[in-house]
């Protein structure tokens, strides 16, 4: 079974996506730290964000083991992810790897924003995780806090609204709700909540196809 998490930062879906590979015990992607991978490369490498060539060959030599999370959920890398996210040569450059990931024996959770509609197109279960700007700037503002980072809310939301903007806006795999993916709106939710509104829509979904 494959399952396809996709929405806007601070949406909730890696959450979702994570507790959803537990329950079904399948292996987890969160899509979104490759490109965090790339984007710290060229920060620690001094190339300019709006390097392509560098870009590119940060993405071809990524590997998956070894990557430092910590380092890579700073919101200058997540900024600087959503730029070279709009190289197109970066993106193919990453395609094969999550394409891989996606089909490994029983299935697998992948999120992001372009699973449903790019990478997995065939996907069994389409989420798209969706949530208020305001809630997902007040998400996003606890949790940089909670790391020690010095940043206002007023700067957490106009950053976000900034990466909304160029993640939808980028002509190359933009982010979008594939037509055939469930909502779940996590505004008023809680992460336990939520996780049982995911569960429940890919119990359904598979129901209804084994029916
Ligand atoms: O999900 P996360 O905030 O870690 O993603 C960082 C950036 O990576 C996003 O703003 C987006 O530009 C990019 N991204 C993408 N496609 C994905 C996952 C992430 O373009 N599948």
């Amino acid at each position: 079974m494959i399952i396809a998490i996709d929405g806007p930062t601070a949406s909730g879906k890696g959450t979702v996506a994570r507790r959803l590979a537990a329950h079904y015990g399948l292996p987890c992607l969160d899509t979104g730290l490759l490109y965090r991978g790339v984007a710290a490369r060229l920060i620690r490498e001094g190339d300019a964000p709006g390097d392509e060539d560098a870009a590119e060959r940060a993405a071809r030599s990524l590997k998956l083991k070894g990557m430092d999370e910590s380092e890579l959920r700073s919101a200058r890398a997540g900024a600087a992810a959503s730029v070279v996210a709009a190289m197109p040569r970066v993106r193919a450059a990453l395609k094969d790897l999550q394409r891989d990931f996606a089909a490994q024996e029983g299935g697998a959770v992948l999120d992001g924003r372009d699973i449903g509609t790019v990478i997995c197109p065939d996907a069994d279960v389409k989420i798209w995780v969706d949530a208020d700007p305001a809630e997902r700037a007040r998400r996003r503002h606890a949790e940089l806090e909670g790391r020690g980072e010095d940043i206002s809310y007023e700067e957490v939301l106009a950053q976000l609204r900034e990466r909304d903007e160029r993640d939808s806006g980028r002509p190359d795999a933009p982010m979008k709700r594939a037509s055939d993916a469930h909502l779940l709106d996590t505004s008023k939710m809680s992460i336990d909540a939520a996780f049982e509104e995911a569960r429940r829509i890919v119990d359904q979904v598979m129901a209804q196809r084994r029916a």
